[in-house]
């Protein structure tokens, strides 16, 4: 049977992948928060300021937006990676984003911390190798309709090219079900891929649910079930986001989130990183 780097026993003490003095990974439970997409000067900022203020240190946010309609905000592009770097100068946080483009790796990393590869391009394998050959961290988000084993093989394409700071994220698989939620968020996937890799594993319950009331019990149950953390979307005012409004918490939201995280993580013996 072939040997893949992102079997379990290849590691079995786990991978660790440090974002400045974040880890992600073995006993932590880290969480990324920030907006769905960089919209200003005022949004970025404020949002940097609020996250540190409550013991978050990294921060996401889109600049490239892969929307379904051409006519949606597609994001500010490079203007967005100076807020970014702006906001990492002014307060400290880390900052994470989205890259889509094999063109656009090299630069993005020269504003930002983390780079992510959202699930519509999981299958896209330039975009995979180019950046298993930079060392930068990385968030690889479940396809859309991607497999266990597909998931996997994203990974190792991305391992396989030498970069070994990959983080997993399950953010809700398509199912039959359209209406009372986006996606399923398969909580299934967490102690399958935490037992079949070394890989840490994270959950986006704001995609999984597409609805902000949502956001909350998915959270709490991907903690309970062996999370390693949580990349989750919030908006200065979530009824004004230019990009996935519905799912946006509060900054007061985010903070009952955190508050509820604490004893969840206290059981399952995890160092939180907020
Ligand atoms: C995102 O995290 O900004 C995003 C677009 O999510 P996904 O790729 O999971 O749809
Ligand atoms: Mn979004």
């Amino acid at each position: 049977m072939t040997d893949y780097l992102f079997d379990k026993k290849n590691k079995p003490e786990g991978t660790i992948v440090n974002v400045g003095d974040t880890v992600i990974g073995k006993d932590s439970f880290t969480v990324i928060a920030g907006p769905c997409s960089a919209e200003s000067e005022e949004q970025v900022m404020y949002m940097a300021r609020f996250l540190k203020s409550k013991g978050l240190e990294i921060m996401r946010a889109s600049v490239y937006k892969p929307r379904t309609s051409p006519y949606s905000f597609q994001g500010l592009g490079e203007d967005g990676l100076k807020l970014l770097q702006q906001a990492r100068e002014e307060t400290g946080i880390r900052v994470e984003t989205e890259v889509m483009d094999v063109r656009l790796v090299e630069n993005t990393l020269r504003y930002v911390d983390m780079i992510r590869i959202g699930s519509r391009n999981m299958q896209n394998y330039d975009l995979l190798k180019e950046v298993g050959k930079t060392r930068a961290p990385v968030i690889l988000k479940r396809g859309l309709s991607a497999t266990i084993d597909e998931f996997l093989f994203a990974a190792e394409y991305v391992l396989n090219e030498g970069n070994p700071n990959l983080v997993l994220c399950e953010r809700g698989i398509r199912t039959f079900e359209q209406q009372a939620y986006r996606n399923t968020l398969d909580l299934a996937a967490i102690p399958v891929l935490k037992s079949r890799t070394h890989l840490p594993v994270i959950v986006d319950p704001s995609h999984a649910a597409g609805i902000a009331y949502l956001v909350t019990p998915l959270s709490i149950a991907a903690a309970a079930i062996g999370a390693d953390g949580l990349l989750v979307e919030v908006h200065p005012k979530p009824e004004e986001a230019l990009s996935d409004r519905e799912q946006a918490l509060s900054p007061v939201q985010l903070e009952h989130l955190l508050s509820d995280l604490r004893p969840i993580c206290k059981i399952n013996a995890r160092q939180i990183n907020f």
